[in-house]
């Protein structure tokens, strides 16, 4: 597995006021329920491994997870069962991750029956009220994935996760096979949806006008790493890491129709074999001979911002 060093989460601490993504030794990033963080990064910089790895769903050489304030080492079955149901993924692609054999009744149905969250007789009751609330018809119970489309696959996903009754909800590029269209229908559907159930997401995505359309906060990835952590409307007025300055010029203003961002010219390495010093000097303009050398740490550059960059240095608070 790619290794994630460094990057240690608290999912609501012990007192639930907060959840907390520890991005650097000694560095907590604490998002308010409700908030929205988004992540960001090229493909195979390790965005989804990192979300695998707080879902619980991949494991991970370093770091702890911690849930309530108790790391997932050494849950209780109890404890591993209420992070496992309040801690729900959805995922990219909505024609893999729905089984193709069972009707949408029990795709979205069974979880809350087998875990007791509803009884057996309140079922279908329950899901088509599941179904309206995520904008489809509850009359479409009975049918299955295929009989869906894509955008309508998606809402079946997030009604599934939903019926577990989640706190948090990690999407892995959620929108990213939809159509544009689709992709702004479900993405305020998100935010509906938050807002009804006092939900809070980590949104994943290699698209930052999507994530900008719905963060509250924004962290940048690069090679497994973070690089930048801000507020979102601070990073667009005033990106500071020289990767996230590189990403926004990538911004497709000029291209009526275009729907994703143009991937920064130069090779991404393997996040398995990052180059020595700052993982980004290969293809950093600002790079010097002490950037080759020397990793720059995760730090403090203004009230809710952090940076890992060597220039930060003459400005450093
Ligand atoms: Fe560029 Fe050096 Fe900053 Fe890395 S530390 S982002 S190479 S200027
Ligand atoms: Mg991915």
């Amino acid at each position: 597995p790619v290794s994630v060093a460094g990057h240690i989460a608290n999912l609501f601490g012990a007192r639930q006021k907060k959840i907390e993504v520890r991005a650097a030794a000694g560095v907590d990033l604490a998002v308010l329920p409700g908030e929205v963080v988004g992540i960001v990064g090229e493909s195979g910089c390790g965005k989804s491994t990192v979300a695998r790895m707080l879902a619980g769903i991949s494991s991970r050489t370093e770091g702890d997870i911690l849930w309530k304030g108790v790391s997932d080492r050494a849950m209780t079955a109890d404890q591993k069962r209420d992070f496992a149901l309040q801690v729900q993924m959805i995922f990219q692609d909505p024609f893999a991750s729905l089984n193709p054999r069972m009707q949408v009744l029990d795709i979205i149905g069974e979880a809350p029956v087998c875990h007791g969250i509803i009884p057996a007789s309140e079922k279908r009751a329950y899901v088509t009220a599941l179904m309206e609330k995520v904008g489809l018809s509850g009359a479409y119970a009975d049918r299955f994935p295929h009989q869906f489309s894509g955008g309508q696959r998606q809402r079946i996903g997030i009604a599934r996760a939903l019926a577990v009754k989640p706190k948090l909800i990690i999407c892995d590029e959620a929108v990213a096979a939809l159509d544009v269209s689709i992709q702004a229908q479900v993405l305020n559907l998100f935010m509906d949806l938050r807002d009804e159930f006092g939900l809070t997401y980590l949104f994943i995505s290699h698209n930052l006008g999507v994530v900008e359309h719905i963060s509250d906060r924004v962290v940048i990835m690069y090679l497994g790493r973070v690089v930048e952590i801000a507020p979102t409307e601070a990073l667009f007025s005033d990106p500071n890491h020289p990767y996230t300055r590189l990403l926004m010029e990538q911004l497709p203003v000029l291209e009526p129709g275009a729907r994703d961002y143009q991937p920064i010219r130069g090779e991404l390495p393997s996040p398995l074999a990052p180059p020595p010093g700052c993982p980004f000097h290969p293809r950093c303009p600002a790079a010097t001979a002490r950037c080759r050398a020397e990793a720059p740490a995760l730090r403090p550059i203004a009230a809710d911002r952090l940076s890992a960059c060597h220039l930060n240095d003459r400005t450093a608070v």
